[in-house]
């Protein structure tokens, strides 16, 4: 049971193919730089030996069509299927679901007709993936596509939570709300939490932190997201790599005011000049630990604020949940860099929340525990793995629509 799932970005595209029978993947790859003059794919697959073979193509890709064709060829030509009728089914991470979707929902015109109506929420987003669907729809006719969306997750988000403080006119009219994003994430990390913990899904209360380069925080009651650090757009909440997180948002009114800055030329500003690159030049934790420790200001500041404000969140979501099982750290920073986890806990005991600092130096590819012994809260490192929930989910959907073949 083949499922291949694809995230399409403005100039990428991701894909992974698994075998649904065992979960393995059969095959990866990273198509970066579409319309640049140097496009770089790095493609890897499973060989006989059950072993990874890799194979870099840097030959120049104009467009996403170009590229779907440059991924169905290495694709067949690696065996990693022989005919796309061998798919099972094609899953799509599509950023956001608005209110329409709550589900993974198969993909047919009126539902791409529904998506690019969501664009005004999500401009810099959907209409990528969109056009990703469309291609994928072309070139893969007959196998049954499933968009997951990142928003789903957090419908169970109560409307005290969701709205803001705005005229409710505001609502209704723009659609001005809280949807939250890494859904896929948070939901994956939390159930694969449950399942290591040995306890039902629905019985544990978590803080999921998913710090990576994009980065969020989610309250999980009894397995429903209750509340998320990202709002109506992925830039509120924690600091990311490029993106500011929580901001007054009256800096927008100021800066427009004295630099003369048009509304795209903030956005920009907001979305990819702030966060940990803004504060300190760079955007890759592993070089701002490097420049902190040997004295470099910038980047120990970035650290500073950037542990401060996953603290602040942990301590918000502890209040919302009133009792805490589990805090659970994830992605590439969550799950790389014992230095922020060790940050964003510190002098956090008094809630039940201790690290112990040999068990937090660990790496690893599993599920493993960091909490001191005596520390009420269970403090975990669960690796998250999107593309896989996808693949579960688009199963699942196209098994429950009877639309799936053997
Ligand atoms: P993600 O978006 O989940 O792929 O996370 C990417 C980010 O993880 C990178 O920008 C790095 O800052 C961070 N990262 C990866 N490995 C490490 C590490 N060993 N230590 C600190 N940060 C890391």
């Amino acid at each position: 049971m083949r499922i291949l799932v694809f995230n399409f970005g403005s100039s990428s595209i991701k894909y992974e193919l698994f075998d649904m029978r065992d979960r393995a993947t059969l095959a990866t790859g990273l198509l970066e730089r579409i319309g640049e003059s140097e496009s770089r794919l790095c493609h890897r697959h499973r060989n006989g030996s059950g072993e990874f073979d890799e194979i870099i193509d840097e030959t120049s890709v104009a467009d996403h069509r170009q590229g779907m064709d440059r991924i169905g060829a290495i694709l067949q030509q690696t065996k990693a299927y022989q005919d796309p009728s061998d798919l099972y089914g094609i899953g799509h991470r599509l950023a956001h679901g608005g209110e329409a979707f709550r589900e993974p929902t198969l993909i047919d015109a009126a539902v791409l007709e529904t998506i690019r109506g969501l664009t005004p929420l999500a401009p810099l987003h959907n209409p990528v993936m969109v056009a990703g669907m469309e291609l994928a729809l072309a070139g893969f006719p007959g196998v049954p596509q499933v968009a997951v969306f990142d928003t789903a997750f957090h419908h169970t988000i109560p409307p005290y939570v969701y709205h803001y403080a705005v005229p409710r006119e505001l609502y209704r009219s723009c659609h001005v709300r809280q949807y939250g994003f890494h859904g896929t994430s948070l939901h994956y990390v939390a159930k694969r939490t449950a399942r290591f913990l040995d306890r039902p899904f629905d019985s544990l209360n978590q803080i999921v932190l998913h710090l990576g380069n994009g980065a969020s925080a989610g309250a999980i009651r009894q397995g429903k997201s209750v509340d998320t650090s990202m709002g109506m757009t992925p830039l509120s909440g924690l600091i990311m790599g490029t993106r500011c997180g929580d901001l007054d948002p009256a800096i927008v009114f100021h800066m427009a005011r004295l630099t003369g800055w048009s509304n795209e030329q903030i956005e920009a500003k907001l979305n990819k000049e702030s966060g940990l690159k803004g504060i300190c030049g760079d955007n890759d934790m592993r070089v701002i630990e490097q420049r902190a420790e040997s004295g470099d200001e910038a980047a120990q500041l970035a650290v500073d604020m950037y542990a401060h404000r996953t603290k602040k969140y942990i301590g918000a979501y502890y209040a919302v949940l009133g009792h805490v099982d589990a805090l659970v750290f994830t992605a590439g920073i969550g799950e790389n860099s014992p230095l922020v986890r060790a940050r964003s806990c510190e002098g956090l005991h008094n809630l039940g929340i201790a690290i112990d600092p040999e068990r937090n130096s660990q790496r690893s590819d599993e599920v493993f525990e960091i909490h001191a012994d005596g520390s009420t809260v269970k403090v975990l490192v669960v690796p998250t793995d999107e593309e896989l929930e996808i693949a579960k989910q688009t199963v699942e959907r196209i098994q429950a629509g009877g639309v799936g073949r053997s």
